[in-house]
């Protein structure tokens, strides 16, 4: 695949930002940084959103971007704080979220849900896209790859450092993780919520169109002591914000099982739906996603 094409496969993954980086691939590559707190950043550029929370015991990251941006992040790090960067978690196993892991330390530790392991391992293609990105782990001899896995909760730390990890259920994919920093009341969603605009559902790598609502009720009902979300694409969002996200999928989802059930296909379906006005600032959904989408819903209805 020559490298246009995977440019513009890449805005179809999480967004301009996303394009912007890859044109730059052989130039500068530029972290930027956003502080929330006194130890805790949101670092933007080359892939999805990484948030750096500092703790007595070291920096534990989230998510890691795209291939070769794992030491601009590690020099970034560098210039907020002395602490090593102790931990890795990764929310998904799509590239643009694990790419810089084998830039880090070996004796860095990686934790993953542990159906994300399993899909690292397969680095199967992504729904929709036909292709997975660069895969670094066939060449890194393990390094980077999680050492450590969780099924439904983990806690790592305690106190002011406690981080909080869940799966809420299937939705972008079937491993995602949300990391709650709980002392400082924020959560990084990975892109179970991206941004305000159409989910990517990934089925080869256990999404669900379907699920995906309920996981993020789910989500909202339980993290009732975060106040902000990092998300994986987009600004920070409120709780009010997921909330709104969670209905703006599940009219999505009612109107494809409604067009199934009608008997049109999803070409039609693509090329006539549109969300309802209280959705209106979100992010118009390209027809290739509407489709992709429909079709994963389709095929999973019985
Ligand atoms: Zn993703």
């Amino acid at each position: 695949m020559n490298r246009a094409i995977a440019i513009a496969l890449l805005l179809a993954v999480g967004g301009l930002s996303i394009a912007v980086a890859a044109g730059r691939q052989d130039e500068e590559r530029v972290v930027e940084v956003e502080q929330l707190e006194d130890n805790l950043y949101v670092l933007r550029g080359g892939g999805g959103n990484s948030a750096a929370f500092v703790t007595g015991g070291g920096v534990v990251l989230v998510d890691t971007k795209m291939p070769g941006w794992g030491q601009p992040l590690l020099d970034k790090i560098a210039e907020l704080t002395s602490q090593p960067v102790s931990t890795i978690i990764n929310t998904h196993t799509h590239f643009d979220h694990v790419g810089g892991n084998v830039e880090f330390p070996a004796a860095v530790e990686v934790v993953t849900h542990a159906n994300t392991e399993r899909l690292m391992q397969e680095w199967n293609d992504i729904s929709g896209l036909n292709f997975a990105g660069e895969n670094v782990f066939a060449a890194s001899n393990g390094r980077g790859m999680p050492t450590r896995t969780f099924t439904d909760r983990l806690t790592l730390g305690s106190g002011a450092d406690q981080v909080d990890l869940y799966h809420f259920g299937r939705g972008h994919t079937g491993g995602d993780a949300w990391v709650v920093f709980p002392a400082l009341r924020y959560a990084h969603t990975g892109d179970m919520f991206a941004g305000k605009g159409m989910p990517l559902l990934d089925a080869n790598n256990g999404g669900s169109g379907v699920d995906f609502p309920g996981t993020l009720r789910n989500a909202h009902r339980t993290l009732t002591a975060v106040d902000t979300y990092i998300t994986g694409h987009s600004t920070q969002m409120a709780p009010d914000d997921l909330a709104e996200f969670a209905d703006y999928v599940s009219e999505f989802v009612d109107a494809v099982r409604a067009a199934r059930q009608a008997g049109r296909s999803v070409e039609e379906f693509a090329a006539s739906w549109t969300p309802s006005a209280r959705f209106s600032g979100y992010d118009a959904a390209t027809e290739q996603r509407l489709q992709a989408n429909a079709q994963i819903i389709y095929d999973e209805l019985p």
